[in-house]
């Protein structure tokens, strides 16, 4: 029999974590592990309701939104819509409505299955995972916090308390632009077959200074593609299709019921080409809303 624990507060949820039971945040994944019995849980400590881990906030030192909040609320915040476009895109892309008013922040990342959706969007944006136990706080950067298929490199005793963001690039003169696309074609509550997020950041003389592109459902864990060699270089379609043949070669996805992993890596050219496309306002094919 599961034991349901409901700290009143953020030192005592650390405390009962500390002592052996399970981070218990939208429930979505536990769930659905615990009725596979691919889980077997004593205690699950209850998240959700603990006002630390609440609020979306914008400030000069950049931005923070709390491990518990819902991805329903992040896909409708105003504040994330406007700051972090692709990161609310990929909010509500995930799964259904039911799935996203329940499923929170937190319980997003420490899932790491590479298929989610705000895992590449979040990369993009340089985010940061902040991680408490009760012997203390780290910082890490979300791309090394996924370890492999289902792994992070939480400890056992360590809940991710929020997210932190750079601030907006404010240089005169520099126009900056974010998206996500997922590529589903079964249906658009699916997991994607491939999903991919961009953030450019393009100056006055329309060189690209900033590329950041980062793939999911693509290798064991989310990518981040290494695009240094390509700063410096015009925003135009010749870049675009040197995206496309960096993400091809680097792509390791695998064989599964969606695809071969020719196909898939195929189609992580084709999507990373549209979104670039669309984000640098390359002309180039109709994008849609980001769930194809
Ligand atoms: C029907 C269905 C469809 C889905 N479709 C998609 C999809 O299209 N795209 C997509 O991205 N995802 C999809 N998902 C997966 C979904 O994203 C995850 O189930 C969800 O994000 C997990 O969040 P949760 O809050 O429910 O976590 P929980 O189920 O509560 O927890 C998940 C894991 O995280 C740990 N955990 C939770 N919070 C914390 C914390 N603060 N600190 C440390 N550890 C923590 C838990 O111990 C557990 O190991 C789908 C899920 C379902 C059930």
């Amino acid at each position: 029999m599961t034991e349901l624990l409901r700290p009143a507060g953020l030192a005592e949820a650390l405390e009962l974590v500390g002592d052996g039971g399970l981070p218990l945040a939208g429930g979505t994944a536990i769930s659905t592990l615990l009725n596979l019995r691919l889980l077997e849980v004593d205690r699950l400590v209850s998240l959700a309701a603990l006002e630390e881990l609440q609020g979306i906030e914008d400030g000069p030192d950049g931005m923070r939104i709390g491990a518990s909040t819902t991805l329903a609320g992040l896909a409708g915040s105003e504040l994330a819509r406007r700051r972090l476009p692709h990161v609310a895109l990929a909010a509500g892309c995930v799964g259904n409505p039911r799935v996203r008013s329940q499923a929170r922040l937190g319980g997003a990342l420490a899932h790491a299955d590479p298929r989610q959706d705000l895992p590449p969007a979040l990369m993009v944006s340089r985010a940061v995972v902040v991680c408490r136990s009760r012997s203390g706080e780290r910082t890490l950067p979300i791309a090394d916090l996924f370890r492999g298929h289902l792994e992070t490199a939480l400890a056992d005793d360590e809940l991710v308390t929020e997210v932190r963001l750079p601030p907006a690039d404010s240089e005169p003169g520099r126009r900056s632009a974010s998206g996500y696309l997922r590529f589903a074609p079964g249906s658009a509550s699916d997991f994607p077959t491939v999903s991919v997020a961009a953030s450019t950041v393009v100056d006055e003389a329309g060189s690209v200074v900033e590329l950041a592109l980062a793939l999911g459902s693509v290798g064991p864990v989310p990518l981040a593609i290494e695009t240094g060699g390509l700063l410096g270089a015009r925003a135009d379609a010749a870049l675009v299709e040197a995206v496309v043949g960096l993400v091809r070669s680097t792509v390791t996805p695998s064989d599964d019921r969606l695809g071969s992993a020719e196909y898939k890596r195929h189609v992580a050219g084709v999507i990373a080409g549209r979104l670039l496309g669309e984000v640098l306002g390359v002309p180039a094919a109709p994008l849609g809303d980001g769930r194809r």
